[in-house]
């Protein structure tokens, strides 16, 4: 099997991907970070948003682990105790995979019919540049509502205890293949009108944002933050693509809610 390792860069971090590394190799799996089998993530959640962007494009065929060096993690939830557990379980099980659902975003701009295309673990959120975002929200093809606010965030389940968390949205459990739509900061009052509350997608639906005023965004894709100009619309739905968590233990999803935000 071949394996790859990404990690935070801190010091106890790159000390832990080293000895992973070494203890991998010793018990003949090959390191390869173009063609890896399985990525093990040595630092937080964020440092798992990194290992996805970097093996988008071979999702199918690499399964992600991840340690965590600082706080319990969404997606890094072994310890640098259990490292010699891992690697067994690594080196001699035929693991387990979790899948979870991933957003696709596909930017279309004006002038042209060139348009991008990408894949977002956590979400993708929309501010405007300068000012409040004025947007048109369809839903299924259909107006659903004209959006003035600071921003919207479309998120993954598994991204709902992040920046959505935030925002007052919804945990949703990561079997549910859907998408949440968040605002930030919507302006209401007798002339403005918003939902005002968080909406969940399922995965037949498409929801598009089509711009009123102006044309330039900032669009975040997970940790990603890109100034995109000349937009004409921004759709999202459930991506046909999952990504794959190696599993060795059963971790539910709800013990991860319950240890990271209500337990002391
Ligand atoms: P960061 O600002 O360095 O870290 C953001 C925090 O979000 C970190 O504590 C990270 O955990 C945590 N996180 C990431 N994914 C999570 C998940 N699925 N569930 C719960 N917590 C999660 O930024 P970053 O490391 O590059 O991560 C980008 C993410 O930051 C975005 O995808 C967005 O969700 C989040 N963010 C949150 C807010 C907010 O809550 N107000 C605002 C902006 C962005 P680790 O410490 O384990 O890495």
């Amino acid at each position: 099997m071949k394996f790859a390792i990404t990690s935070k860069g801190d010091n106890k971090s790159n000390a832990l991907m080293h000895k992973m590394r070494t203890y991998l190799i010793d018990f003949d799996l090959t390191y390869d970070e173009e063609q890896p089998d399985i990525v093990v993530s040595i630092g937080g959640d964020g440092t798992l948003l990194y290992a996805f962007h970097r093996y988008t494009r071979r999702l199918d065929k690499t399964a992600f682990v991840g340690i965590h060096t600082g706080h319990l993690g969404f997606y890094a939830d072994w310890v640098p105790e259990e490292i010699e557990k891992l690697v067994i379980a690594i080196a001699k099980t035929p693991f387990q995979v979790s899948e979870y659902p991933l957003l696709e975003v596909i930017i279309r701009y004006q002038h042209g019919g060139r348009e991008t295309r990408y894949l977002a673990l956590n979400e993708s959120t929309v501010k405007a540049v300068d000012g409040t975002l004025v947007m048109d929200v369809e839903i299924r093809g259909q107006h659903f509502e004209r959006f003035r606010g600071d921003g919207l965030c479309v998120s993954t389940p598994s991204g709902s205890t992040a920046y959505n968390k935030a925002l007052g949205g919804a945990i949703l459990h990561p079997s549910l293949s859907a998408i949440q739509i968040a605002e930030m900061a919507s302006i209401n009052n007798k002339v403005f009108r918003t939902v005002g509350s968080p909406l969940v997608l399922p995965a037949h639906h498409t929801c598009m944002l089509k711009p009123v005023n102006g044309q330039d965004f900032q669009i975040t894709i997970d940790h990603l933050n890109l100034l995109h100009k000349d937009v004409k619309s921004i759709q999202y739905r459930v991506a046909d693509e999952k990504i794959r968590f190696a599993r060795f233990r059963p971790f539910p999803f709800w013990k991860r809610v319950h240890d990271s935000f209500v337990a002391d």
